[in-house]
């Protein structure tokens, strides 16, 4: 295993362990390990708990919150554990270091049909990452977080135990759960429901599932070593869209009716861009194609069929729904083609990858600056009101912003971009205001970023004293075990 120590040694020879995509500054630590498998893991785990040092750990470092940034300590990354195999029953094992990309790569390879539905956008990210942060993606819409396909995990515990735990072995009973490693482990009784899409804290139900508690947890209950992960049947047909309603009006009466479609309709991903969007898109032109001139949002959908009879009434259904919404079907961008799907994809991940590049730009005359991005989910049918609140915030503030996320899981991210030390200052006051709306209508702090470093102390925006002591109480039962 490859372990180098010494603070100046370590940002001399691996400075991008210091560094993830939230842009913080100042993360240090006394030293790195890179174990290949878990039993050097829990080795070198082991003996930072005999010192008492504390370790943070480190996946494919595309987090936008900084979890994986060390303040101290050491730091334990998953990068050089590579394995990945099938199991008997179609589920894939995979080690926490496989990246996305990775993983899709094997499984279109070795399980024809078949697909594994998170996708976080950024395909660098680690399998372990993605599930200490439970990252969704676009199609988490039909499919969910990346929750829904852990079928298995194996943990390096904090104390340097190896723990296997499987879905369907040992649940939380009237709130309570006895396990043979672990002990008996308590979840508070909450003062409010937790929403559906939320990163926010341990994921904490009644009669949950162990499992669960570990997923989302952003690295602080151990180090994922491997995970067993379930596939999904691809369908016979995806049908891509981009639309670009000329007027707002038009999008949120899109919007409405896809929301509100039943069967035969089968959405998977329904996604917006607000104008700001556009607007900074053409400031910041990429390699594609800008958006059609009179663009005002951009509703970005991906739809499923089955059989030609159900792709033909998938068509004539979005036909109907285009026009009488009066987003034009002639400007639409799309089709069924993967180059058509890769088209859409890059178009929706230029956005956010514009958004850094102008921060790294500011970073050179200001080396403190980064971005400032929310990431608050509302209950159902509530997007138009939070992204309306979520807008004036922003303009109030008069800071560079977009606007753009998860739609259908009324779900969004707005990014403020930051160009000197005083709009970091209103960036701050900004997401907070929009964190604390969010909560307000019922919402989440946070739907799938994580926590991390930066929204830390967002925490008692969304949960009372008791229960963020109750929380505490699960970490440190979970760390005493040994
Ligand atoms: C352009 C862009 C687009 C993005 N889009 C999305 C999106 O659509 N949806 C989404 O959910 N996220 C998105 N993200 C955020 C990011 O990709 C996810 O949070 C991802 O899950 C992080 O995985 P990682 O391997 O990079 O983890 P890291 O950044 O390395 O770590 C993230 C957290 O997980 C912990 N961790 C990492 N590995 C392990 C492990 N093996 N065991 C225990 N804890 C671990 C770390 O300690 C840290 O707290 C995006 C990021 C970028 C840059």
């Amino acid at each position: 295993m490859r372990i180098v120590s010494g603070k100046d040694n370590i940002s001399e020879m691996c400075a991008d362990l210091l560094q993830d995509e939230s842009n913080l500054s100042g993360a240090w630590c006394e030293s790195a390990a890179w174990p290949e498998n878990a039993d050097e893991a829990a080795d070198y785990i082991k003996e930072c708990s005999r010192k008492g040092i504390p370790f943070t750990v480190s996946g494919g470092l595309t987090g936008i919150s900084g979890g994986a940034l060390p303040e101290g300590g050491s730091v334990i990354s998953s990068s050089s554990m590579k394995n990945i195999s099938m199991l008997d029953n179609g589920n894939v094992t995979a080690s926490a270091g496989i990246t996305i990309e990775e993983l899709n790569n094997f499984i279109s390879a070795n399980a024809k049909g078949f697909f594994y539905p998170p996708d976080p956008t950024e395909e660098t990210a680690s399998v372990g990452g993605t599930i200490a942060t439970d990252a969704s993606g676009a199609d988490s819409y039909l499919y969910g977080s990346t929750r829904k396909w852990v079928e298995g995990l194996q943990i390096i515990l904090p104390g340097g135990r190896i723990l296997n735990i499987e879905r369907g072995h040992h649940f939380f009973k009237n709130l309570t759960c006895i396990h043979p490693v672990l002990g008996t482990i308590h979840l508070p009784s909450l003062s409010r429901e937790q929403p559906p899409k939320n990163t926010a804290g341990y994921y904490m139900r009644p009669n949950m599932d162990l499992i669960d508690l570990f997923i989302g947890s952003e690295g602080t209950l151990g180090f994922i070593t491997e995970a067993k992960l379930k596939l999904a049947p691809e369908p016979e047909y995806l049908i891509d869209l981009s639309v670009f309603p000329e007027k707002a009006e038009s999008f949120w009466k899109l919007y409405d009716s896809l929301l509100h479609a039943e069967k035969p309709l089968r959405i998977r991903a329904l996604e917006m861009m607000d104008d700001r969007c556009i607007a900074f898109m053409r400031m910041h032109p990429g390699e594609l194609p800008p958006p059609p001139e009179n663009a005002a949002f951009v509703l970005l959908l991906r739809a499923e069929a089955d059989s030609d009879e159900h792709l033909e009434e998938t068509l004539v259904l979005l036909d109907e729904m285009l026009t009488e919404s009066n987003a034009s079907p002639n400007t639409a961008w799309g089709g069924f083609e993967p180059s058509e799907r890769k088209r859409i994809k890059d178009f929706r991940h230029a956005l956010p990858e514009a958004v850094n590049h102008c921060i790294s730009e500011s970073r050179r005359k200001y080396p403190l600056i980064h971005k400032y991005g929310s990431d608050g989910a509302v209950g159902p049918f509530k997007l138009r009101e939070y992204y309306n609140i979520t807008r004036k915030i922003l303009e109030e503030s008069d800071l560079p912003f977009v606007i753009f996320g998860h739609a259908g899981q009324s779900h969004i991210h707005a990014n403020a971009i930051p160009e000197n030390p005083r709009q970091m200052d209103l960036a701050d006051e900004a997401m907070r205001r929009i964190a604390k709306a969010a909560v307000e209508m019922g919402g989440t702090i946070s739907a799938e970023h994580g926590l991390g470093k930066l929204k830390f102390d967002y925490l008692s925006m969304m949960y009372s004293e008791d229960e963020i002591k109750a929380m505490d109480a699960i970490k440190n039962r979970i760390r005493s075990c040994i």
